[in-house]
């Protein structure tokens, strides 16, 4: 790893990845290894866990293609060095931002979505002018494989290459320099991660997780709001950092809430173990979430199959923040509901809980959208939907205390991989004498008046 990493650092000091044309180049390279390979993605990531061709190509492979479209068009306006004004006190200089990449970059990835998770900070790092490591998350073990073995063809190690590995590998990747270490996974192993970075203070980027909310208001439109909230929920059978991980519903529509949300696990075919619907990622979290599962307040769902690794969409009722569900993150197709009498009830539950990653809000009253907008802390939402906001690259993506810091996508991911040198320009032709000894009362009442401040 030691050499992986010193061959980066010899390449990134050629300054070869400086020029705009070689990330272009670059980023090229990848799309088209991605598309030469679309077919051995679906099925390494159906093999991994049962997800659809269709799943795939919407929620991880057109999002890569979308980011290395929008960073190939954008990348000379943001790479490009910004002039900033100077003022008075510095005349006749001028000022400049230089906006320059960080070095040889560590990425690792989690399991959930392995290609989009892996590969879209990959994008930012080589938009950004840096050389990268990815180290994919081994869960996912046949797309981990694939996602090595393109690399491996088409990129030259001293630029970009894919360390496999679990636990061990990533612990000894942690003990080397890096220039910036980009991480997404759990909030406890993200502490791991910093903890490490902070030896060689390396910056971070730690994209977490956390439970994500959903408020139901009295007045919403019921049947859009539980369509695109069950939507956004048992997609990726619940495995997704910014699905809902549980609803605060108002009372006055609790039991209409719980029907319809029935009718539309049932009418999006997420009801029954079918092609679409996906497998747990292994046993342990099988188990895991299996364990949350109280019998005695499920509404609809709760059958499971260990074979296949199957977890029916399956709905609580009169759960308390004592459940076992709402413990820790769920990351899986189990939605607890909770019922509130007021909004301030509502919001009051969801921040005696740390600060979720996502958090959405179904209404049609404003004032209850600015309330929950000013009161409630968190990485970034949607009002009347769920996940999608993660579609809209110019909305910077990341958490926010708990759940994660920094941000990327679009320019966002740029700027995470990019120091921005700020430097002053000062011609010799003029050298005020103010600011030199020795101070006189003169020169302090033309400071003053210099500055007006
Ligand atoms: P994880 O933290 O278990 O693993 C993430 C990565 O860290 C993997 O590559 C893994 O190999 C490595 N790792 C695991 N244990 C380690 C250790 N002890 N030392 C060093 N490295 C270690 O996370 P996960 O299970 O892959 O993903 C689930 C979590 O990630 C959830 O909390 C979810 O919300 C979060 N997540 C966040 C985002 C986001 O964009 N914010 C996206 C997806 C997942």
């Amino acid at each position: 790893m030691k050499e992986i990493v010193n061959k980066q650092r010899t390449f990134f000091n050629t300054h070869a990845t400086k020029n705009i044309q070689f990330r272009r180049k670059q980023l090229k390279t990848l799309q088209q290894a991605l598309k030469q390979n679309e077919a051995a993605m679906h099925e390494a990531i159906y093999k991994d866990f049962k997800k659809s061709e269709f799943d795939n190509y919407s929620t991880e492979i057109s999002l890569l293609y979308k980011d290395i479209k929008e960073a190939r068009i954008n990348v000379f306006k943001w790479a490009r060095r910004k002039n900033v004004s100077t003022g008075i006190l510095n005349f006749p200089a001028s000022s400049f931002i230089i906006p320059e990449p960080l070095g040889v970059c560590l990425v690792i990835g989690a399991w959930n979505y392995p290609y989009q998770l892996s590969l879209a900070p990959v994008i930012a790092a080589i938009a950004a002018g840096n050389t990268v490591v990815l180290k994919p998350s081994e869960l996912p073990s046949h797309t981990a494989a694939l996602m090595a073995k393109i690399v491996k063809e088409h990129f030259d190690p001293s630029f970009f290459t894919v360390i496999e590995g679990g636990v061990d590998e990533t612990q000894e990747l942690l003990k080397q320099k890096f220039n910036k270490i980009f991480f997404t996974g759990s909030s406890k192993v993200g502490k791991i991660v910093y903890k490490a970075a902070a030896e060689n203070l390396t910056p971070v980027t730690l994209e977490l997780g956390g439970k994500s909310p959903a408020i139901v208001t009295e007045n919403c439109n019921l049947k859009i709001s539980v369509k695109r909230l069950v939507w956004g929920k048992f997609l990726n059978a619940g495995q997704t950092c910014i699905a809902p991980d549980y609803v605060l519903v108002h009372k006055s529509i609790e039991k209409k809430f719980l029907e319809q949300t029935k009718q539309e696990i049932i009418s999006q075919h997420f009801a029954y173990e079918n092609d679409n619907y996906l497998q747990i990622i292994n046993n342990r979290n099988f188990e895991r979430l299996t364990e949350m599962i109280d019998s005695k307040k499920i509404y609809f769902g709760g059958e499971t199959n260990p074979d296949t690794r199957y977890i029916q969409p399956t709905v609580m009722q009169h759960v308390t923040l004592d459940d076992a569900v709402m413990q820790e993150e769920i990351f899986g197709p189990i939605l607890p509901v909770i019922p509130y009498d007021t909004i301030e009830e509502a919001i009051s539950i969801v921040n005696s809980l740390p600060k979720p990653l996502s958090c959405y809000v179904f209404t049609k009253s404003d004032s209850v959208k600015k309330k929950v907008l000013k009161e409630i802390s968190f990485g970034g939402g949607a009002i009347n939907d769920t996940v999608m906001h993660i579609t809209n690259s110019n909305l910077p993506f990341g958490g926010v205390g708990h759940s994660g810091m920094g941000n990327y996508h679009g320019e966002a991911g740029f700027k995470a991989f990019t120091h921005y040198k700020s430097v002053m320009d000062k011609p010799t032709w003029l050298d005020p004498s103010i600011r030199y000894y020795p101070h006189t009362p003169f020169r302090l009442k033309l400071m003053r008046w210099l500055l007006r401040l």
